[in-house]
């Protein structure tokens, strides 16, 4: 960011010296230093992990956006870049890893599969969209998304956190230490946050099948 990014609008800076003296806000300086720094999770999940892997690489290379610094482990992240299918055997790893990063965190959902399922949609073992299950910030489309789209989407996120006041931020909240509960994968993938509408189906049901047995024990054919 140059010196006449950084400064605030409506103050003007004698042009001797414009380039070692900035007038800003906080709020300005504070998402410029998050925004330049962003540090993605190394995590990758299907064939939209290589176009992630390919962006970091020397020809497109995030590193210009200060973003290089993937990190193993989710507690010195800050973006989930989410490349890949989601199957249900990985969303709770997911949910969990979310979980674990410590905020102020960002989501990207890569491509189509991660956005909603992608061509995968409907399948047994694949979940539509890993917004079903932590909040997603951005999206980006395409099957797979080129590196090109994929600088777009953090440039995107970039704006987003350029946009976001320190009164308003919502890791500042009390309510910000909201835990995702952690899907559980049985027969299916169960999200704990709809377990009182799975008991209230399954009681219905169990009802119904019961009046039904008995409707047949009384009127034998
Ligand atoms: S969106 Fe396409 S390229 Fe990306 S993981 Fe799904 S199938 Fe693979």
């Amino acid at each position: 960011m140059t010196n006449d990014e950084l400064n605030q609008p409506g103050y003007e800076i004698p042009p001797e010296i414009k380039n070692q003296v900035a007038i800003t806000t906080i709020d300005r300086i504070y998402n410029w230093s998050r925004r330049s720094s962003i540090w993605p999770m190394m995590f990758g999940l299907a064939c939209c992990a290589i176009e992630m892997i390919c962006t970091a690489a020397s020809r497109f290379d995030f590193a210009r956006f200060g973003m290089e610094v993937m990190r193993p482990s989710p507690r010195q992240a800050d973006l989930l870049l989410v490349s890949g299918t989601v199957t249900k055997k990985m969303v709770p790893q997911i949910v969990r890893l979310y979980n674990q990063m410590p905020e102020p965190k960002y989501v990207v959902a890569m491509g189509a599969c991660a956005s909603g399922g992608g061509p995968f949609k409907e399948g047994y073992n694949v979940v539509s969209g890993i917004d079903n299950y932590i909040p997603v910030d951005v999206y980006i489309p395409g099957c797979p998304p080129t590196p090109q789209a994929l600088l777009h989407g953090l440039i995107t996120l970039q704006k987003k956190i350029d946009n976001q006041t320190l009164r308003e931020a919502r890791w500042y909240k009390k309510d910000v230490s909201e835990v995702i509960p952690v899907p559980v994968l049985g027969p299916d993938i169960m999200d704990p946050r709809e377990y009182e509408l799975i008991r209230q189906y399954s009681q219905q049901k169990s009802a119904t099948t019961v009046s039904e047995a008995l409707e047949g024990e009384s009127n034998p054919v």
